[in-house]
C-alpha cells in the first residue's frame, strides 16, 4: 500500500481527484499561517526557525499563509517530483526535503492538511487462529501471521495502523516542534476498517490498478496523540475542524473579503459553510497539535 500511494502521487495530479481545504477557500491558509505565527511569539520568536509544511500538494496553502506571516523561512516535506514542481510555482523560495528526519535541527513550527491520511496504514484481521496481517499480491488480499500484540477482539475485526504517522508525530515530539495537523477521522480509534480509493474522483477498487488511485485511510487521534505523548511531548486537542476555524475567525475574514470583492462573495461563503458543517467537513475533520511540554494554550484550542 505504501508503494501505491507514492506512485500515485509521483505520477497524477491529485487535485484532479479531491478537493482539499486550501483548495476550497484562501482563508484555511490564512488562518493557519496566522496559527503559525502565533505559535513563534510563543516559542519566543526564535530568529531561526523555520516554517515548515508537510505534504504541500499543490503548495496553495503556504502561499496563502504567507499573508499571515510574510518573510517566514519556508521548508516543505514532500516526495513527489510531480508536486514539488507545482509547489514552487506557488512558493518559489521554499527549501524541499524528502523527510523531516531531513531538515536542521532548529525550531520549527509545522503545518500539515492531509498529510498523516495519506501514510501507508498496516492492516490486520483477526481470524480463528490469531491476529493476522493483510498483505496486497496480484490484486488480492494475502493474510499472514501478525508480528504485532493487538486486543483480543472479536473473529472477524479489522484493525488498521498507521506506524508512519506514529513515527512522523515522535521526530515532531523529539525536536521540541510545535506542530497542527489537520485531517479526518474518529476522536477516539477503535477496529474497522477505514482504507479508500479514489480514482478520477470516484470511489474506487483500492486493490485495482496499484499507483492510479489515492489511497487514504482515517486518522487514529488517539494512537496519535499516544505516540506523541510517548516521546516526551504534549498534545492540545483534538478539536473539531469547525470549532477550530470558527474560533480563529473564519467567519469574520470570508465576510470582510466577500465584502471587499462581492463577486466572490458567494463561493467564499459556500467554502466556509462546506468547512464548517458538520454534515461536510466540520465534524469529520479536526486539529490536533503537538508542542513541548507545558506549552500555552495555542489558538483555536481553548
Ligand atoms: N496538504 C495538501 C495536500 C494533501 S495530499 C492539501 O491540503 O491540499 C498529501 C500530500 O502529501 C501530497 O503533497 C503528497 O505528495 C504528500 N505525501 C504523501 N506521502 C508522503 C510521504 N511519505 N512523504 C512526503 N510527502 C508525502
Amino acid at each position: 500500500m505504501a508503494r501505491a500511494n507514492a506512485a500515485y502521487y509521483a505520477t497524477q495530479n491529485p487535485f484532479a481527484d479531491f478537493t482539499t481545504a486550501p483548495e476550497l477557500t484562501q482563508v484555511f491558509g490564512e488562518l493557519l499561517g496566522g496559527w503559525a505565527r502565533v505559535a513563534w511569539r510563543m516559542m519566543g520568536e526564535p530568529e531561526d526557525a523555520m516554517l515548515v509544511e508537510a505534504g504541500p500538494g499543490r503548495g496553495v496553502l503556504m502561499a496563502d499563509a504567507l499573508r499571515a506571516w510574510p518573510g517566514a523561512n519556508i521548508h516543505f516535506i514532500e516526495n513527489s517530483p510531480l508536486l514539488r514542481a507545482e509547489q514552487a510555482k506557488h512558493v518559489p523560495q521554499a527549501t524541499w526535503h524528502d523527510r523531516l528526519e531531513d531538515l536542521p535541527e532548529r525550531p520549527m513550527i509545522l503545518l500539515a492538511n492531509e498529510f498523516l491520511d495519506a501514510l501507508p496504514v498496516r492492516q490486520f484481521i483477526r481470524r480463528e487462529a490469531g491476529w493476522m496481517e493483510r498483505y496486497v499480491q496480484d490484486g488480492a488480499y494475502l493474510d499472514l501471521p501478525a508480528d504485532q500484540k493487538l486486543p483480543q477482539d472479536q473473529i472477524g475485526t479489522v484493525r488498521e495502523i498507521n506506524f508512519a504517522a506514529q513515527d512522523f508525530v515522535a521526530e515532531v515530539a523529539r525536536r521540541q516542534a510545535v506542530a497542527l495537523f489537520v485531517d479526518y477521522g474518529p476522536a477516539a480509534g477503535g477496529a474497522g476498517e477505514s482504507v479508500q480509493a479514489i480514482r478520477n474522483g470516484a470511489p474506487a477498487d483500492p486493490l485495482a490498478a496499484p499507483g492510479s488511485a489515492d489511497l487514504t485511510a482515517h486518522v487514529d487521534f488517539a494512537a496519535v496523540a499516544a505516540a506523541a505523548r510517548a516521546a516526551g511531548a504534549d498534545v492540545q486537542g483534538p478539536v473539531k475542524q469547525n470549532a477550530f476555524l470558527t474560533a480563529l475567525g473564519l467567519h469574520q475574514r470570508t465576510d470582510q473579503l466577500a465584502r471587499r470583492n462581492p463577486a466572490r462573495a458567494g463561493k467564499l461563503k459556500l467554502a466556509a459553510q462546506r468547512l464548517t458543517a458538520p454534515e461536510a467537513m466540520g465534524s469529520l475533520f479536526k486539529a490536533i497539535a503537538v508542542c513541548p511540554k507545558n506549552f500555552p494554550t495555542l489558538p483555536g484550542f481553548e
